[in-house]
């Protein structure tokens, strides 16, 4: 990843049908669209690529995410148990809900922990949030356990883990339901975009329904259609959806390039002892979108991204010190800065965190370096980069 180092004629040839025909909306205008429905294409694609029977678009992978929550029913006086480490839009979506988001620890997979998530549950609890961080999973069949011993619904964000699988079944497809995001930097991407998947019929109409107003898409007149509940407006449009098209033809390309590329760096970091990789539930299902690694330090960790920038490396993150993906510096979450009044439940839920504290998140997070595995990267590149890393962590050592 990101999907946009190799864009081309693909997504070009999908783009100017919609030019072509100037239809820009998703739903609709039936007579000018000239047999172009880019946004359904899409969906039947992803469907029959994921192995679901419904896939529905949204505007990012955060709307996506508030879709589904949506459909979940999860509401005011709601918990939903997310990792803290994760992408912004998990407390985002779990907050624009109405629901608390409730934090927990990850383990050495970099995602959420078992028995932290067990640990955190009340008679509130409706929801478990897996995040598929960096590319790998998280250890669904215990998660799923867990789910169905206590009641709750599973949502898997798999916006990070494009094309990955756990035990022969796609990411984001294993859960009630699943989402991706397909924004400028993800592995397939058409600009901003995303998706939720579910194999449940009624939230797949609630998600059609949910996030265009409430529309029930009953008849050819927009007009008169009719709105079973309040909704939102969260749609794609055709033309961000004629991207994806384009670049979801490419989908196996890219996960090959990156399992490649991934495979040459890890070899070359394998034979240095100080050197461990997080724990890959299921090895085979890794979408290589990232490696991240862990030195037994944080001292030795912080002298490695000292050491690969003087050796010329980069796109490589140390997310301790980051303010996107570690819960550690997202003081404006922490502080509710809100720009409106939030609900009193939120309130008090979110009291806890004052004093929460991530002990082994931290050790984790602060002695892991993640880095991004780059589709427009060459094979000799590869091996250059890969020589270069392991000769700057020996420098260190
Ligand atoms: C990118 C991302 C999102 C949100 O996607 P947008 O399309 O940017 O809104 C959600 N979760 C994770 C883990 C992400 O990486």
């Amino acid at each position: 990843m990101p999907g946009f180092e190799l864009f081309g004629d693909a997504e070009r040839k999908e783009l100017n049908d919609v030019l072509e025909n100037g239809v820009l909306m998703r739903y609709g205008f039936d007579g000018m669209r000239n047999g172009h429905w880019k946004a359904k294409e899409l969906e039947r694609e992803l469907e029959s690529r994921f192995g679901v029977k419904h896939a529905q678009l949204t505007s990012s992978g955060t709307t996506a995410l508030n879709v589904a929550l949506a459909v979940m029913g999860v509401g005011a006086g709601d918990e939903v148990i997310m990792p803290c480490f994760t992408f912004v839009a998990s407390f985002e979506s779990i907050l624009a809900s109405g629901a608390t988001p409730v934090l927990v620890e990850i383990d050495d997979t970099l995602t959420l922990d078992p028995a932290a998530v067990e640990a955190a549950i009340t008679p509130r609890t409706k929801v478990v949030m897996p995040v598929h961080m960096c590319g790998s999973m998280a250890e669904l069949d215990t998660l799923k356990a867990i789910c169905e011993k206590h009641d709750l619904l599973l949502l898997e964000d798999a916006c990070q883990a494009f094309g990955g699988t756990y035990k022969g079944e796609m990411l984001g497809s294993i859960g009630d339901a699943g989402t991706f995001s397909f924004d400028f930097v993800k592995t397939i991407t058409c600009g901003e975009g995303g998706a939720m998947l579910t194999n449940n019929s009624d939230y797949a109409l609630w998600a059609d329904q949910y996030s265009d107003h409430g529309h029930d898409h009953m008849g050819s007149d927009r007009g008169a259609e009719t709105h079973p509940f309040l909704g939102y407006n969260f749609r794609i449009s055709e033309l961000h959806a004629a991207v994806g098209l384009g670049q979801i033809s490419k989908m196996d390309h890219f996960i090959s390039i990156q399992r490649r590329n991934h495979g040459i760096i890890k070899a070359a970091l394998s034979e240095i002892p100080e050197v461990s990789f997080r724990r890959i539930p299921d090895p085979e299902g890794d979408s290589c979108g990232f490696l991240n690694f862990f030195m037994p330090t944080a001292e030795l960790t912080n002298k490695v991204v000292d050491a690969f920038a003087e050796f010329g490396i980069d796109a490589y993150w140390n997310y301790y010190n980051n303010n996107w993906h570690y819960i550690r510096r997202w003081d404006h979450f922490k502080e509710l800065k809100s720009l409106f009044p939030l609900s009193d439940h939120i309130k008090k839920g979110m009291e806890r965190l004052k004093d929460q504290s991530f002990p082994q998140s931290d050790d984790l997070i602060s002695r892991n370096i993640s880095c991004l595995i780059k589709l427009s990267w060459t094979e000799e590149e590869v091996k250059d980069r890969a020589s270069r890393m392991a000769a700057a962590i020996k420098s260190t050592l």
